[in-house]
């Protein structure tokens, strides 16, 4: 079965490979440049959810005009939207996580203006959690949802140089590194993105 990715973002597409080859589920990830192209898409629903549904009727719309989109047997659309929500500050930067420091902002911008907000934040209000809803969508209109969260606490300095995005402040829950000090294998062994994957699994197998 085929999944075409709703996405740009090189590092979540190669979590979610990962977490396919790992279920050895017969899935294939499969990038939204093989398919076409992901056209640019206003994530201005203001939910998770919302944003990741637009995402995939985007890329379902370029595969429909293609002889290889989901008019191809058993070829699906999936779309991950997701971001951080920080206690001290009201749940932002939330669905805006990606561009919390400017429209296109980088990471590097986006963890400085984080760390700048928290300034003063003492160790136990630095509470956090990271939020994955993945959108399936197939043929005629069925789509489902797959949601996934991940509490943890947030540093006071970046550390580690792996994964993207919040990953160097982000401490899960129960472990003592970030996500960026560990490698793919072991973040998801606790991610939001991995858990949002499990439910995508569970629904896989059923379908077998
Ligand atoms: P979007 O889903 O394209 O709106 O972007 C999600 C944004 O949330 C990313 O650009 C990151 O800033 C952040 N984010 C989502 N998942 C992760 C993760 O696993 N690690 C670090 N940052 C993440």
């Amino acid at each position: 079965m085929k999944l075409y990715l709703a996405s740009n973002n090189a590092h979540k597409a190669a979590e979610l490979a990962s977490l396919a080859a790992r279920d050895g589920l017969g899935v294939e990830i499969v990038s939204a440049r093989a398919a076409g192209g992901m056209p640019a898409v206003a994530e201005d629903t203001g939910t998770f959810a919302g944003n990741a549904r637009k995402k995939t009727r985007a890329l379902c719309a370029v595969l429909a005009a293609r002889s290889t989109g989901p008019g191809h047997a058993d070829a699906w659309v999936l779309a991950d939207d997701s971001g951080l929500e920080v206690d001290a500050l009201a749940g932002a930067p939330g669905v805006e996580s990606a561009n919390y420091a400017g429209t296109g902002a980088t990471d590097a911008a986006n963890l400085a203006k984080l760390l700048a907000a928290l300034h003063g934040v003492p160790d136990e209000k630095r509470t956090a959690r990271f939020y994955c809803v993945l959108a399936l969508a197939g043929r005629n209109g069925e789509d489902h949802l797959f949601e996934g969260f991940c509490e943890g606490r947030l540093t006071r300095e970046a550390r580690g140089g792996a994964g993207f995005g919040y990953d160097p402040l982000f401490i899960p829950e129960g472990g003592t590194r970030t996500f960026a000090e560990m490698g793919a294998a072991e973040k998801n062994g606790f991610s939001h993105r991995a858990r949002a994957w499990a439910g995508l699994a569970e629904w896989l197998r059923g379908r077998k």
